[in-house]
């Protein structure tokens, strides 16, 4: 049986977490961002309780989130250096 990386605990099967939550990803435009421009993050397999738990939230500990944060923050810091 696989293996939840989260919680380490065996589980039946994993189900597939948006590492990046698509509402995040939709907003991007309401920044002037292309969605296109974005970063690919992979996703990864969860166990279902873990997936449940983590809802919508953006988990920091994950460096791809941490990652990606970055380059959200640089884009916006771009986007208003544009307007001065
Ligand atoms: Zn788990």
């Amino acid at each position: 049986m696989p293996i939840c990386p989260k919680c380490n605990k065996e589980k039946e099967k994993l189900t597939k977490d948006h590492v990046i939550p698509k509402w995040l990803l939709r907003r991007l435009h309401n920044y002037g961002i292309k969605r296109g421009k974005a970063p690919k993050v992979v996703n990864e397999m969860i166990c279902g309780s873990c997936n449940v738990r983590k809802g919508g939230e953006l988990d920091y500990s994950n460096i791809k989130v941490r990652m990606f944060m970055l380059w959200f923050v640089e884009k916006i810091m771009d986007k208003l250096n544009e307007y001065e």
